[in-house]
């Protein structure tokens, strides 16, 4: 059985977009064998990783049961939505979750973000467990070996350079594509669903409830200003805004460089658009100093090139974002 495997070797041919587009046409329809909603949720950790990649294009499984963990805990206790695969027995992510839960009395109102970080460490070192018992094998026999390599005792998730290329470039979509089938199957699986009122659930999963960790970093690091039009910021409550430079809805996820300070009103008019040419140097700029500093941005910045995000704010405009913001 593939899901037994513990090392997935690449295939490492080139492919078309269409030979991709029907692999990931295959994963998501009814032609693989979906027992459970593992599937739908690595691709969104994956999704929410592809800015994180290191130059051998890897990610740790950390990162991405981090994630995996999050969009779990978020679906099971947040929103209460128990039910992730057919048959009587649990999903074992949602019975490692709920165990979690009980033995540390974590409230249920809490989203994943609210968890102490020890606790929320030890939760995604349960869930790397699971993933490499469950998850990594069956995904990898459903892509023929042709998306992405693992290895279990390096701990490493290899992604194909064509098919990383692809995912970003056609995000947007995929990210659409993936919501859809998983609200499909949570609502089949979970009685007394609706599913717009799903989709929108699990639009959100992934989304930070907070980003006060980073507006902390970068008003130790920079002047207190917007940075679309100089005002400065007052400290008073609310007046702050930490802004994605390129959207949320596009990029899910939320990388430190691109996170800026703004001011309430740019943030409300921006909201999820995309600033105008001028200001991708400027945040390049930004992000040049933020490498430099000797502090916790650091480990923040480890994976960036400023290619990535010229990329991505090319990529995001490609994908629909093409009414081009600046402030008044
Ligand atoms: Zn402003």
């Amino acid at each position: 059985m593939s899901h037994k495997l513990k090392v997935g070797e690449l295939k490492e041919q080139y492919m078309t977009d269409e030979e991709i587009w029907r692999v990931f046409t295959v994963v998501l329809s009814s032609k693989s064998v979906k027992s459970s909603t593992y599937k739908y949720v690595l691709m969104k950790s994956i999704i929410e990783n592809l800015y994180q990649i290191n130059d051998q294009y890897e990610l740790t499984y950390n990162q991405l049961a981090y994630s995996f963990a999050k969009i779990y805990w978020n679906l099971v206790v947040h929103h209460n939505l128990v039910k992730q695969n057919r048959g009587p027995k649990n999903a074992r992510a949602v019975t490692v979750i709920q165990e979690f839960q009980q033995k540390h009395a974590i409230p249920s109102e809490f989203s994943f973000d609210k968890i102490q970080e020890t606790l929320q460490l030890k939760l995604v070192s349960f869930m790397k467990s699971v993933m490499k018992e469950n998850v990594f094998g069956a995904l990898y026999g459903d892509t023929r070996g042709q998306f992405y390599a693992f290895d279990h005792k390096l701990e490493v998730f290899r992604l194909h350079p064509v098919v990383h290329q692809f995912m970003l470039r056609y995000q947007r979509l995929l990210v659409n594509l993936v919501n859809y089938h998983m609200a499909v199957m949570i609502e089949e699986l979970n009685e007394n669903m609706n599913i717009n009122f799903l989709l929108n659930k699990v639009e959100s999963i992934a989304k930070r409830g907070s980003l006060k960790r980073f507006e902390t970093i970068l008003l130790s690091h920079f002047e207190n200003k917007c940075f679309y039009c100089g005002k400065r910021l007052s400290e008073r409550m609310g007046n702050i805004h930490v802004d994605h430079f390129i959207p949320w809805s596009f990029v899910q996820s939320d990388q430190i460089w691109n996170l800026v300070l703004a001011c309430r009103t740019c943030n409300l008019s921006k909201s999820d658009k995309v600033p105008q040419r001028p200001f991708l140097d400027i945040i390049i700029d930004r992000n040049e100093q933020l490498y430099h500093m000797p502090t916790e941005s650091t480990v923040l910045m480890e994976n960036y090139k400023d290619k990535k995000v010229i990329l991505l704010y090319d990529y995001s405009i490609e994908n629909g974002f093409d009414t081009l913001w600046a402030p008044r």
